[in-house]
């Protein structure tokens, strides 16, 4: 794919990265499960992070949880000052729990920003961006990036039932031609989106598909697009990592690449794959 990407080249994710301490600005609720967190750093984390990158987020530890890891988290939002970053994030288990706990006024501590971004290019005519869950805070500065720049939008949201769609907030006001499919009426059955996708395909010609969120829906790109090799797609991926520097190699992933199998590190030389790359059944040995 021949594209410019966004202001600088794009991060190889080998830059080293730096912990900057944050201002908790902005702390809330978005729904039941997911909330809204807003930080200001001394840098200017706004200039520096591409859409795809993510933090790795030292949560607090309180009386009954003490995480110890950090907890890699996409960059959903960046101002609107220079040094402000915006996460959005689901309460799953002991991090992202003591993480809601984290009172504006307070501050925290966060590494990155972290791996490389999305080839994404102003001149594109269309993108068509798929999202799932938590994908769509990963995708929403994307999304953002092609809203700037005049590419035109094609949202295939799923989600479990309409009140988890959250389509406010991943659009954030970009005009898109939106596609919902939920769990809760059977919309989001495999067949179906793959149905729906293959004719928006046909029909609209995107330069790009961007997918997160899901590996079902990942492996229904990859099947997908074979029949359409002009149309280019990458994943940012959501693998289960402990260090986040590149270092434990325990977000390990194999990838089909151009000189065959290759084990790579999502933290470092992801978080952002072609689609084509990825395989689904991880080979050992
Ligand atoms: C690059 C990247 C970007 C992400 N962006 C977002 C985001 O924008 N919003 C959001 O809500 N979530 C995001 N996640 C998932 C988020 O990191 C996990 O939900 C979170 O780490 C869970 O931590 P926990 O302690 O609450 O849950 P636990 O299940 O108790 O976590 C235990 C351990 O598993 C790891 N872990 C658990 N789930 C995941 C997961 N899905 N991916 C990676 N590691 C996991 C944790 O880091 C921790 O070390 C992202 C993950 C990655 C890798």
């Amino acid at each position: 794919m021949n594209t410019t990407c966004f202001e600088s080249p794009r991060p190889t994710g080998t830059a080293a990265v730096a912990s900057h301490r944050c201002d908790v600005l902005e702390h809330r609720s978005v729904n039941s499960r997911y909330r809204y967190l807003r930080l200001r750093a001394q840098a200017d984390l706004a200039g520096m992070t591409r859409p795809g990158q993510f933090y790795q987020l030292r949560c607090p530890t309180t009386a009954e949880l003490q995480p110890f890891l950090l907890r890699p988290m996409s960059v959903y939002g960046t101002g609107p000052e220079p040094g402000c970053i915006e996460f959005l994030y689901n309460v799953t288990g002991v991090g992202t729990s003591a993480l809601a706990t984290l009172e504006v006024g307070g501050s925290m501590d966060i590494v990155g920003p972290v791996g490389n971004t999305f080839s994404f290019s102003p001149t594109f005519s269309r993108v068509m961006v798929v999202a799932r869950g938590v994908g769509l805070a990963t995708m929403a500065p994307l999304v953002k990036a092609a809203g700037q720049a005049g590419v035109a939008v094609t949202a295939l949201m799923s989600a479990r039932s309409p009140n988890d769609l959250m389509e406010k907030e991943f659009l954030r006001g970009v005009p898109a031609e939106v596609h919902s499919v939920f769990d809760s009426d059977g919309t989001s059955d495999v067949a179906k989106v793959e149905a729906l996708v293959r004719t928006l395909l046909a029909r609209q010609r995107p330069d790009v598909v961007y997918t997160c969120g899901s590996h079902r829906l990942l492996m229904l790109l990859q099947r997908v697009l074979v029949d359409h090799p002009e149309v280019a797609g990458e994943v940012a991926m959501e693998q289960r990592m402990a260090c986040g520097m590149g270092v434990c190699l325990s977000c390990v992933r194999l990838f089909e690449t151009p000189d065959g199998k290759q084990f790579k590190r999502v933290c470092r030389e992801g978080p952002v794959f072609p689609i084509h790359e990825v395989v689904g059944e991880v080979e050992f040995g």
